[in-house]
């Protein structure tokens, strides 16, 4: 019998917002709006996107000590998250500093901060965490390192969930572990570098399988996913919704594909319900104030 469904290791960040008029050029100063702190990062919104569905989460991640790093703490254990895995200190709370203009386009900047010192050390130091969970999902916004050395702690019957955001070409040590390696379009194309031949999804499917994954998911936006294995590419349809904000949809799609498997669906049913939970995210503003939970998945 497993404590959690999910041990989700990954980042935190403080998405500090400010709508603006203009984003401003070089050497410019513009006036925005009043400030907006949101708690995000692909490892806190995964977490929260999982407990808000009803899965018992745990988050393993590094925060400052610092107004954000509470404010963090705080969301998570709001939505059910349980934190005695979050380390404090090292490093100021990770922030994305993010201007919008009226179009929605944006411009990010990303201190990594608290992220950068989550540690291989840190890894091997919450190997009850590891024992105690029966899926593992992590994200690309702490050091390569320490993510290889997650699977290296992986207890022999979990399973590893890796959505490599921001992309890179990654070893095949890691790899090998991913079951499933989801990715978009984007990550599709830098995951596979070179060998990305084609400009048809079901070929960077089969294309990434032979890098080593036991299993593959292309999400493809509002044309719902693909998931592939040896048994075959199969395509997930989406759910048709009036998208406001797809921010956060990723990892809402991820959080709930690792849940179900952990459940024991297949990883077509699993992404049959990360499509609706994904749905479900891009009909309200914001990230994780987006997540349904799992009487609202089942209305959608
Ligand atoms: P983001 O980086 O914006 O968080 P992403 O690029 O990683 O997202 P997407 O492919 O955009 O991931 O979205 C993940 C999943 O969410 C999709 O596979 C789909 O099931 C669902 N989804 C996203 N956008 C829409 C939409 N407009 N309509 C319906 N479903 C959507």
């Amino acid at each position: 019998m497993y404590d959690y469904d999910l041990l989700v290791v990954g980042s935190a960040n403080a998405d500090l917002v400010i709508a603006v008029e203009r984003r401003p050029g070089a050497g410019e100063t513009v006036l925005g709006g009043d400030l907006a702190v949101h708690p995000g990062g692909k490892g806190a919104n995964q977490a929260v996107a999982a407990a808000r569905l009803g899965a018992r989460t745990v988050l393993l991640a590094r925060v400052g000590d610092d107004a954000h790093g509470r404010l963090l703490l705080e969301s998570q254990r709001a939505a059910g998250v349980d934190t005695v895995g979050v380390l404090v200190g090292g490093a100021p709370t990770g922030v994305a500093l993010i201007t919008v203009d009226p179009s929605g386009d944006n411009s990010i900047v990303v201190s990594p901060g608290a992220n950068g010192k989550l540690t291989p050390g840190d890894v091997r130091a919450a190997a009850s965490l590891f024992q105690a969970s029966k899926v593992v999902s992590t994200q690309l916004e702490i050091p390569l390192e320490t993510v290889v050395e997650v699977v290296r702690n992986l207890s022999s019957e979990s399973r590893f969930v890796l959505n490599p955001s921001p992309p890179r070409p990654l070893p095949s040590e890691l790899l090998a572990a991913c079951d499933p390696l989801i990715v978009n379009e984007h990550e599709a194309k830098v995951v596979l570098g070179e060998s990305c031949v084609s400009d048809r999804p079901e070929d960077w499917a089969r294309l990434l399988l032979a890098k080593g994954p036991r299993s593959v998911v292309v999400t493809l936006g509002a044309e719902g996913a693909l998931v592939a294995s040896a048994d075959g590419v199969e395509r997930v349809p989406s759910v048709k919704v009036d998208a406001v904000d797809t921010t956060g949809a990723g990892d809402a799609f991820t959080a709930a594909l690792a849940f179900r498997l952990g459940a024991g669906a297949s990883l077509a049913e699993a992404a049959g319900y990360a499509a609706r939970v994904g749905a479900a995210a891009v009909t309200k503003e914001g990230a994780q104030v987006s997540f349904p939970t799992a009487e609202e998945v089942e209305a959608l």
